[in-house]
């Protein structure tokens, strides 16, 4: 018979996903078949019920559709009347049922198991973006089991053909509905849809295969980045059983530099000149993201004038990129009299 999920884990239809979590871990703690007092059927159901309901989407599903479209036993009975759950949704439209129940069970279209992506956030200087730079993130993740090899089994121990779904790793289910016979295929819980199980479980991770660990990963981060990128690094998101592990995704920002205005591989920076530097030239210390540079101003710079530091910019394959900095000459606003009665004498025309 359809049970109900929330009657299951003793929480209200409104329960926030933390209230599911909080109810799931304590009737799992109560249940469990390797303590004294526990219950494996029991167990079974409740973990039903949170692969359910601690899925924000399988959630919204079940609300809508009711627990037999979760069940890997059918329904028995009149589909219809179990439960108080209305199947007509699934009529509406021909919505193919051998779909649905596919994507629910996470089965469909010969989809294959990936473990879950993870993201972290990593600040960077404009230098370190410019230059590239090693960085270490220490990260939990779900990884593959050490001790077994993510197999589950006891090192030394052998894998035994499942008895649960003969080596086949699936289990075929045919429902009565009015629509006739849907056949559905879900996997096998007892094996994780792997086909065998090992005779003695790892110590280590029960037979999962995989254990939740802090590890510290360095990443070598390339010159060039701009902030807001992402770097993913393929396979070093969490594992999963007997498919492939996820990614890893970095996200870059870098912090701006008050020096510098960035523009992909190049850099702009301005500096200000007096009009007697200006027209008699000069040399100026310039900051660049290699230390000061000693630039060379010409006699009779022209304020706007730019001059092109090559290789003073930002990294990346190609080599660096330039830095160009903007001479601004600067008019003066405070004269003394005799500065002032200077210049009148001078009387600079165009
Ligand atoms: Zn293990
Ligand atoms: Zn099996």
């Amino acid at each position: 018979m359809a049970q109900d999920y929330y009657n299951l884990l003793g929480i209200s239809k409104s329960a926030s996903a933390e209230e599911i979590k909080a109810a799931f871990r304590k009737l799992a703690h109560q249940h469990h078949p390797d303590k004294p007092g526990g219950n494996a059927e029991k167990f079974k159901e409740i973990n039903a019920a949170y692969q359910v309901l601690g899925d924000p989407e399988k959630r919204a599903k079940y609300d809508q559709f009711g627990s037999a479209a979760f069940e890997n036993g059918g329904m028995g009975g009149n589909p219809f009347g179990g439960g108080g759950y209305d199947f007509s949704g699934f009529q509406q439209g021909g919505v193919d049922l051998g779909d649905i129940f596919g994507e629910m069970f996470g089965f469909g279209g010969g989809r294959h198991k990936r473990g879950a992506d993870v993201r972290v956030d990593v600040d960077l200087t404009l230098k370190d973006a410019a230059f590239g730079v090693e960085r270490e993130f220490s990260l939990n993740r779900t990884l593959p089991c050490e001790r077994c090899g993510s197999v589950g089994a006891e090192p030394g121990s052998k894998m035994k053909e499942c008895a649960e779904c003969s080596g086949k790793g699936t289990k075929t289910h045919t429902q009565r509905t009015i629509l006739g016979n849907i056949q559905t295929k879900t996997m096998c819980g007892a094996c994780q849809g792997e086909g065998e199980i090992p005779e003695k479980k790892c110590t280590t991770c029960a037979g999962a295969g995989l254990e939740k660990a802090r590890k510290t990963l360095t990443v070598e981060i390339p010159a060039g980045v701009d902030d807001g990128a992402t770097l993913r690094l393929r396979g070093e998101g969490e594992a999963v059983k007997g498919g492939e592990r996820g990614d890893l995704h970095i996200r870059v920002h870098v912090e701006p530099d008050r020096r510098f205005e960035r523009d992909g591989d190049t850099l702009f920076s301005s500096e200000k000149i007096g009009f007697t530097q200006a027209a008699l030239g000069t040399k100026l210390d310039v900051d660049t993201l290699d230390g000061t540079v000693e630039l060379t101003i010409p006699p009779g710079t022209q304020a706007g004038t730019q001059f092109r530091l090559r290789g003073k910019g930002i990294g990346g394959r190609r080599g660096r990129g330039d830095q160009i900095v903007t001479v601004e000459v600067v008019t003066p606003t405070k004269l003394s009299k005799e500065q002032r009665k200077m210049l009148e004498d001078l009387n600079l025309r165009e």
